[in-house]
Order: C-alpha cells, then sequence, then structure tokens
C-alpha cells in the first residue's frame, strides 16, 4: 500500500479551511504565522515559500520576515521579542539553518514556547519527554498521522527509527513509544544496522543518505516511512531505496508526496492550536 502524504495532507487543509473560516467568524481574527528566514540558501527558500503557500490555501494570516544573511544575532532576537509580544500572532517559526555567527540553541529559547509552532524550544522537548501538553514537532507528528491514516497498528508492534536526530529521529521515536510500540533507536554506531531493521514491523528512515534502505533491511510486511529529503542529480530521493523495497513493504511513503508535506500540514495544525489556547485565554498561558 502506498501512503500517499500528499492526498492525506490535503483533505487536512480542506478540513483546517473550514476551521479557520468558522474560527474567524467567531474570534474575529485569522490564525497568523510569521516566518522569518535569515539570507539566501535555495532549500530553505523553498521550504518558506510551501509554508507561505499553505497558510494561503487554509485561509490563515501568514508573514515572511526577511533578514539578510549578515543580520546580527542581536536583531534576529529582537525580531523574535516583537513578535513574541504581539497578541495577534500565533506561530513563530524561524528557518534553519541559521548563518553560523548565529546561535540556533539561542534563537529557538528566545521565541515564546507557546508559540514555538516547530516544538523545538527546550520547553516543549521537555513537556513532550514528560507527557505534558506540548506543541509537537511538525515531521514527527505528521509520520503518526500518516501511520494512522493508513491503519498500520502501533501498540505492541516492534518500531525502528533509523537516525537519533532532535527535530525528527529522538522524537518520532518518543511518539511511538507513546503508542506502545517497542521502539529501538538505530544510528551511524548501530551495530549490523540491516538485521536491527529487519526485526522493525515498523521502520522510519531518517538518516540524510540517499536510497540507504534497501530490501534487505526491510521484513516482508513492514509499514516504512521514509523521511529522507536529498537532492540526487536534481531530484529529490528518500533515504529508502524505495524501487526495492516497495515490493517486500506492507506499506510505504514515496519521496516526495509521503512525509513531507505532512510536515507542512501539521505546521498549520499547529498553528491553529496555538491560536485557539490564545483566543480562549488572552492573557496568556
Ligand atoms: P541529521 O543529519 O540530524 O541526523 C541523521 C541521523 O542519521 C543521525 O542520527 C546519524 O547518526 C544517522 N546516520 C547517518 N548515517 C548513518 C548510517 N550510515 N547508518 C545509520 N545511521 C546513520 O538529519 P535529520 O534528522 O535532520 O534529517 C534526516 C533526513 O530527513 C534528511 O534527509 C532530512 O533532509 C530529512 N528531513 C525531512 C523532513 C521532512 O519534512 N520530510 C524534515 C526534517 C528532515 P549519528 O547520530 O550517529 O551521527
Amino acid at each position: 500500500m502506498l501512503i500517499d502524504g500528499k492526498q492525506i495532507s490535503q483533505s487536512l487543509k480542506d478540513e483546517m479551511k473550514v476551521e479557520v473560516e468558522n474560527l474567524e467568524k467567531q474570534y474575529g481574527r485569522r490564525p497568523c504565522l510569521m516566518v522569518i528566514i535569515v539570507g539566501d540558501n535555495p532549500a530553505s527558500r523553498s521550504y518558506v515559500r510551501g509554508k507561505i503557500k499553505a497558510t494561503e490555501y487554509v485561509g490563515m494570516d501568514g508573514h515572511l520576515i526577511e533578514l539578510p544573511e549578515d543580520c546580527s544575532e542581536e536583531r534576529l532576537l529582537q525580531e523574535i521579542e516583537t513578535l513574541n509580544q504581539d497578541q495577534k500572532v500565533d506561530g513563530i517559526l524561524v528557518q534553519l539553518p541559521l548563518p553560523k555567527h548565529i546561535s540556533e540553541d539561542k534563537v529557538i529559547a528566545a521565541i515564546a514556547a507557546e508559540k514555538d509552532v516547530d516544538g523545538f524550544h527546550p520547553e516543549n522537548v521537555a513537556r513532550l519527554w514528560l507527557n505534558q501538553p506540548c506543541i509537537l514537532p511538525c515531521t514527527p507528528k505528521g509520520i503518526l498521522v500518516l501511520l494512522d491514516k493508513a491503519g498500520v497498528e502501533i501498540a505492541g508492534k516492534k518500531a525502528v527509527v533509523v537516525g537519533r536526530s532532535n527535530i525528527v529521529g529522538k522524537p518520532v521515536a518518543k511518539l511511538l513509544l507513546d503508542r506502545n510500540a517497542t521502539v529501538t533507536i538505530a544510528h551511524s554506531r548501530t551495530k549490523d544496522l540491516p538485521a536491527v531493521c529487519r526485526e522493525a514491523d515498523i521502520l522510519v528512515a531518517a538518516v540524510g543518505r540517499p536510497q540507504m534502505i534497501t530490501a534487505d533491511y526491510v521484513k516482508e510486511g513492514a509499514a516504512v516511512i521514509d523521511v529522507g529529503i536529498n537532492r540526487v542529480d536534481g531530484h529529490l530521493v528518500g533515504d529508502v531505496d524505495f524501487e526495492s523495497v516497495a515490493p517486500k513493504a506492507g506499506a510505504i511513503t514515496p519521496v516526495p508526496g509521503g512525509v513531507g508535506p505532512m510536515t507542512i500540514t501539521m505546521l498549520m495544525q499547529n498553528t491553529i492550536e496555538s491560536y485557539k489556547l490564545r483566543v480562549r485565554k488572552p492573557f496568556g498561558l
């Protein structure tokens, strides 16, 4: 079964469009996402375009703040503080990576936790690991939605996540654990990775190595989620070798059109959730 992230994401955005219309009628303003980009990285530019386009589609306010490559850390922190204070701003996203002279940790920590719609703020990360209400990071959240929409059973299953980054590997492992999977996190020092992966009923590849996961890594009938976005000769390819793995997998996400569109859709969802908390509790959390 092909898990069609593009189609799932489209139908979720259509639902959000209706919800946003109703929210605007009820509370007199639309949810608002502010995206900050520093510099001219082409991949980052294309990601932020996709995010702003999605806000337009669901009928939210979406604004891009463009800062030059040589923008100082102080200036960026000031911009963030202004947005933190603005009661009409529900979500703040600073597109990563940032130029070397700016500390990403400092910038992420400067965003008000309740407007951190990427879910990267230390407070949101801590809350996730403590099972407290928080804003979930978009890609891991989207992966869980894909598994649910595809009807993949999670409880009691063996899940292997290849990759241990803070933005994908670790949080997706935690979400799978919360859903009662037995989770293994594999990485570059894992011994006999193919054998570890072959144990998986659910295999999540978040490695950043084009087509590394071949049929040899996959158990017959496993659900395979390919998070990888790699540019090879001008084409996008995943971390999974789709051609060899698809016939063996029970369910699989394509690249493009799998996890990628879900990430943006979950960003819209996080912004709407943050908006709802703000309009219902106007004096902050
Ligand atoms: P990182 O580079 O931060 O992490 C990669 C992880 O893969 C590391 O934990 C690393 O292990 C592990 N790894 C690298 N090589 C191997 C190997 N040979 N065998 C086993 N493990 C290995 O990447 P991200 O988590 O940020 O992203 C992963 C991929 O997902 C990228 O292609 C990225 O573009 C994509 N991505 C896609 C998104 C989407 O919306 N679809 C969103 C975010 C990312 P170690 O820790 O030991 O170094």
